[in-house]
């Protein structure tokens, strides 16, 4: 049913999507069966480089589909999926998911931009996670530099030899690092450089308060300054509104995430957003078209 609806189902579904719906959810059986079915659908994420504003990337987010349920977000059943190891199998679809994704866009004719794909703690301690994202690579023939993993400071620091090592592996293989929600975890910027990643997300908690709270602006201020000091690249996340942006733009932070340019989109929504940035005449640089 949800198929013979076509794109429009994702904006009527994105509004109400259901976040207490652990509880009428069974996995094991009829989540394989939903990955099999393709019940799951990657939503992006516009980032945006500061100060110019232009499209540079886009944050790939699952949602479930559910027949009966309809849209399911990523909060209520990711930890369901960890628990019951269905994360390998789903990550892996997300994997090879984005990076179809990417060759689609670059076939259509869109100027390359990057696309991030959230890991979780399981599915980065699998064994074979590296030569997946290398197999994925090679049969979508995507350029790696275009796919960026995202990852928190508590899956690193669960063993952090092994993770500095993994991530060398992935770094060989021409793919960005970046921490997620960073700020809401334990370590401290000098020990994550051990870490060789080159983006840092800030956490939105942070940037919820910019302009309001003097201590929260201090430390994004700080966290932004230490880490343009060790060339991290940084993101904010959550950004709502104008005076954030403002404030950010200040701060000397390279990149912008959030509900102020967009929510995250389903693909032939994507698109036009990109499209409709060219287009509006507030916007002199918006994603070029090749
Ligand atoms: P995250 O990676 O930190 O993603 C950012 C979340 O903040 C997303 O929620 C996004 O929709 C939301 N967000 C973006 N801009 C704003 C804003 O301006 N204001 C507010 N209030 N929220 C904003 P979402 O899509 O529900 O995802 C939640 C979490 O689920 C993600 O947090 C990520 O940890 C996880 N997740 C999503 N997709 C995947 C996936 O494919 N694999 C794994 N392992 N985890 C995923
Ligand atoms: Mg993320
Ligand atoms: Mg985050
Ligand atoms: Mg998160």
């Amino acid at each position: 049913r949800a198929k013979s609806m076509g794109h429009n189902m994702y904006v009527v579904y994105q509004n109400t999507m259901s976040d207490n719906s652990n509880a009428y959810l069974t996995l094991g059986g009829s989540f394989r069966k939903a990955i099999d079915e393709e019940q799951f659908v990657l939503f992006y994420q516009p980032k945006i480089r500061l100060p110019d504003e232009v499209v540079i990337g886009a944050e790939a987010l699952i949602r479930w589909v559910h027949p009966e349920l309809g849209m399911i977000s990523p909060d209520s059943f990711i930890p369901l999926a960890e628990e019951s190891g269905l994360i390998l199998p789903l990550g892996e679809w997300v994997i090879r998911r984005a990076c179809r994704q990417l060759q689609e866009w670059r076939e259509a004719g869109y100027a390359p931009i990057t696309i991030s794909v959230n890991l979780s703690s399981r599915q980065f301690m699998q064994a074979d996670l590296v030569d997946m994202v290398r197999q994925a690579l090679e049969d979508t023939g995507v350029d790696p530099q275009y796919l960026e993993l995202e990852l928190t400071e508590s899956m690193l620091m669960a063993d952090a030899q092994q993770s500095i090592e993994k991530l060398h592996s992935f770094r060989k293989l021409g793919l960005t690092l970046s921490i997620d929600d960073f700020g809401t975890g334990y370590s401290s910027l000098a020990y994550l450089k051990k870490f060789p990643i080159q983006t840092l997300k800030i956490d939105r908690s942070f940037i919820h308060d910019l302009g309001i709270d003097g201590d929260n602006d201090a430390i994004v201020k700080a966290t932004i300054a230490m880490a343009n000091g060790l060339s991290l690249k940084v993101i904010a996340e959550g950004v709502e509104s104008r005076s954030q942006i403002d404030s950010l733009n200040g701060y000397h932070c390279q990149e912008v995430q959030g509900y102020l340019f967009s929510k995250p989109l389903p693909d032939v929504e994507f698109r036009a957003f990109m499209q409709g940035y060219v287009a509006s005449p507030s916007c002199s640089k918006g994603v070029l078209l090749q």
